[in-house]
């Protein structure tokens, strides 16, 4: 039973992967999931989707009533989710998000390193310790402990295809404060990291790197809401805002069979944002 209570789907490991592990399942049969951030957003619809084309989804988010209103959501529509709350930045929260996803879903299949935290966009030099810290912590080295822990579930299965949510702060010196905008660089570097060190093993790492998406967090990106910014100027190229629903189109190809070839890959999902 989840934790509203639901009965899931009997559990039936999907299909076969292919000895490189290049071509693993994504059939009807389902593969187990690790959503970070499924509570809102981007990291939301992404779970949904998972769920609705029959994987089984770990949604791991700090807001333990979100993560269980996905998985409601989820269960209603016939899917198979469970949640997990807490802070990924702490290795305890980490450690419970792999094991739920092994001891109930059968390994980890697909890992979607997706929460994240904006900073105050403060110029570089106003950016105190703390929100530094903070925001480090939380997008790239709460994905970093995450890989980590499922990446001997993944070498044990052969298969595993990691998607981190970057930014087009990723890209370039950005609209984002000097905090958010290292830590999504950061997010590059690992993923890049993972593409290049485990190729051999079947598994796979790549990332999106969403323009403006009508989240949660977009609230906290709207830069009039800062005053006066030397930053402004930079969203009048930000072209059409992206419904949560079109980032999670993306992160679930690259996780699909279809992408079996993508590797290392950072792709800008912006609407020509970052091509201005
Ligand atoms: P959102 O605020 O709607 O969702 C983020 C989720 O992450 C929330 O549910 C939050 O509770 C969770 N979270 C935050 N800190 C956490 C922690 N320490 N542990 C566990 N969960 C935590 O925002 P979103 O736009 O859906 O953000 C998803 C990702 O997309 C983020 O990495 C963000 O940086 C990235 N992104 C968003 C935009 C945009 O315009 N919305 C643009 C570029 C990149």
């Amino acid at each position: 039973q989840d934790r509203a209570g639901r009965t899931h789907r009997g559990f039936h490991r999907g299909g076969t992967s292919l000895a490189d592990g290049a071509l693993m399942t994504d059939g009807p049969d389902g593969r187990s999931v690790i959503v970070t951030g499924g509570g809102s957003g981007i990291g939301r619809a992404t779970a949904l989707a998972f769920a609705a084309q029959g994987d089984r989804v770990v949604v791991a988010d700090l807001d333990g009533a979100a993560a269980d209103a996905v998985v409601i959501e989820a269960v209603r529509a016939g899917g198979t989710a469970t949640a997990v709350p807490g802070d990924l930045s702490e290795q305890a929260v980490v450690e419970r998000v792999t094991a739920t996803a092994v001891g109930r879903f059968g390994g980890v299949d697909v890992l979607v390193n997706n929460a994240g935290i904006m900073d105050s966009m403060s110029a570089l030099g106003d950016v105190d310790d703390a929100e530094w810290e903070r925001v480090i912590r939380v997008n790239l080295t709460a994905p970093f402990l995450l890989t980590r822990a499922v990446l001997p579930h993944m070498l044990a299965a052969g298969h595993g295809v990691v998607v981190n949510t970057a930014s087009e702060a990723a890209l370039r010196g950005s609209a984002a404060g000097a905090a958010y905008t290292a830590s999504k660089h950061g997010v590059v570097g690992l993923t890049r990291s993972l593409a290049v060190t485990y190729r051999g093993n079947g598994i796979r790492a790549n990332a999106v790197c969403p323009g403006g998406t009508a989240t949660g967090i977009a609230v906290a990106a709207d830069p009039t809401a800062h005053g006066p910014s030397a930053l402004a100027p930079h969203f009048v190229n930000l072209g059409r805002v992206a419904r949560p629903e079109e980032q999670a189109a993306v992160i679930l190809f690259l996780a699909s069979q279809a992408a079996s070839h993508i590797n290392g890959a950072i792709l800008p999902v912006d609407d020509g944002w970052s091509a201005v």
